[in-house]
């Protein structure tokens, strides 16, 4: 497959059903709804419209599939499959790739990427499925009183997820589901509902038993219908804040566990002494990577005064240099944005930020032309002149927006880098361990990357403070999110 093939190949069927108990199913209400190629506009394909009855038969079917032949796999076997469904997917990707690359706008050079990651954290999850152990526990009860606890699975979980990373997602949510020995129903965002249901076909084909992942495509209201059915144990949601809220009330009157990834406003901060020949595009790919549509993306660039000049001038010059145009050509690097919803509210994000005061230092429009016109491109934008109460000082923007602020010590930075109310990443770069130590333990959000920025890995704890949200994705952290903790005491007596 390269970058001009066809959209048929890759979506034979332009009617994509759901997937529910092994078998792709149209809505109950027959209903379709359209997802389209944002840098083109073109129609990828009708997909079926979920609604709260479709929701509750996927419950259903992952709820009976809870006691059927998966309760009794060992997890051994549970390993096998999952090491299985990891070659399958990278045997896969390209196909996964390009359905991203066609139903989010990022570029092919990004989504091909992706494939290490997705091996990597399936494989992981497939170790962390035979590790799985509850303890032997000292107890003071009168007699001989063993005590031990069981580790035992949370049950059926709906995963409710963003448009911003489709298949990695999808990965990221089924990996502790598959290694606890769970079931899954997963809602794809309504923008990019195509690669989960191809990751449940290939888990399927790995040997995932019918009803074990399922997927409900739909939008918003089939999220809410999943977020409070009574048959939920567990929500695992990433998106914005506000729906994050609208969740956890939801999943209250059943006692619903919650894990929420939720928003960011990430600072990444600059010290005179750091090396600027990596400080300099890593700053640039923090903030403009998927077109900014990343939750942790360094989006407020604080630069110590001394270099502040320099760095900026740099800094504008080198993301003058990037290229954004035709996510299918190999050598684009910013894509469109996801919709033009997304783009008209980074638009008016930009032009209210002029009308603050704020100073554009590179880009500030849609960008227009051929190639342009007919999607929802906006360019690489950089403003000087922000201060800490602007708006886009302050609110997710989730675009391709970069507001840079100047500051002179340690102890101002890391006040004005934690006056925010999220708390998900944040970066900082200098030569001097003792700032490196005093910033990490001073930022409080649940990443701190120190000379580096946005690194992830199966094994590190992501997840965020404040109204980021709670709970840890990857991890083991992450396995016992999906485990409910059982006492045991046997009166030997
Ligand atoms: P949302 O939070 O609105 O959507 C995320 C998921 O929740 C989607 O599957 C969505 O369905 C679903 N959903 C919507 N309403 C409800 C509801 N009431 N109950 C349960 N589920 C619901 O994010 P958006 O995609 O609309 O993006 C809006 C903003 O959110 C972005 O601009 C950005 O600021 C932030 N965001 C943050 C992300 C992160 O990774 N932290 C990722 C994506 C967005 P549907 O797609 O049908 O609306």
């Amino acid at each position: 497959m390269n970058a001009n093939t066809p959209i048929t190949s890759v979506i034979t069927d332009r009617d994509q059903d759901m997937l529910i108990g092994g078998k792709r199913v149209p809505a109950v209400s027959g209903q379709r709804f359209e997802t389209r190629n944002p840098a083109t506009g073109e129609l990828l394909a009708n997909v079926a419209h979920g609604g709260a009855e479709d929701v509750d038969r996927a419950v259903k079917v992952a709820r009976e599939a809870l006691s059927g032949p998966w309760s009794r796999m060992k997890p051994a076997e549970r390993q096998a499959i999952m090491l299985r469904l990891a070659d399958l997917v990278e045997e896969n990707w390209d196909e996964l790739a390009m359905l991203d690359t066609l139903d989010l706008g990022a570029p092919l050079s990004r989504t091909r990427l992706g494939k290490v990651r997705a091996g990597a954290l399936l494989r992981y999850y497939a170790g962390q499925a035979t590790l799985i152990s509850g303890e032997t526990l000292a107890n003071s009860a009168p007699g001989d009183v063993l005590s031990h606890t069981l580790k035992e699975p949370i049950g059926v979980v709906a995963a409710i997820n963003p448009w911003n990373g489709p298949i990695g997602m999808s990965v990221w949510k089924s990996g502790p589901v598959l290694a606890t020995g769970c079931t899954l129903v997963m809602k794809p965002a309504e923008q990019t509902p195509l690669s989960a249901l191809r990751f449940a076909e290939l888990c399927l084909e790995a040997g995932v038993p019918d009803g074990v992942i399922n997927v409900v495509t739909g939008l918003g209201d089939a999220g809410a219908a999943l977020s409070a059915h009574p048959d939920v144990d567990k929500i695992a949601f990433t998106g914005s804040t506000g729906v994050g809220q609208k969740i956890i009330e939801a999943a209250a009157p059943t006692m619903k566990r919650v894990t929420v990834e939720l928003g960011g406003k990430s600072p990444n901060i600059v010290f005179a002494d750091a090396d600027l020949d990596k400080a300099v595009p890593a700053a640039a790919n923090a903030v403009f990577a998927n077109a900014g549509q990343i939750c942790s993306a360094g989006t407020r660039l604080f630069v110590q005064s001394s270099i502040h000049d320099e760095f900026m001038e740099r800094l504008v010059e080198h993301s003058r240099t990037i290229n954004v145009g035709d996510p299918l050509d190999p050598d684009t690097q910013i894509g469109p944005v996801v919709s033009k919803a997304q783009m008209d509210r980074i638009l008016s994000f930009i032009d209210g930020a002029q009308g603050e005061g704020a100073r554009p230092l590179l880009g500030g429009a849609r960008k227009a032309g051929a190639g342009y016109d007919d999607g929802f491109f906006v360019e690489p934008t950089i403003f000087g002149n922000v201060t800490d109460g602007m708006t886009i000082a302050r609110e997710e923007i989730f675009g391709p927006v970069l507001s840079a602020f100047s500051f002179e010590s340690v102890d101002e930075v890391l006040a004005r880098a934690n006056a925010t109310s999220f708390g998900l990443g944040s970066g900082v770069w200098t030569r001097d361990l003792a700032t490196a130590h005093k910033m990490a333990r001073g930022i409080k959000a649940g990443s701190v990357w120190v000379n580096c920025y946005q690194m992830l890995d199966p094994g590190v704890p992501f997840g965020g403070y404040k109204m980021s949200g709670f709970g840890r994705e990857s991890g083991p952290h992450h396995i016992e999110e999906y485990l409910e903790t059982k006492a045991v005491w046997i009166n030997l007596d």
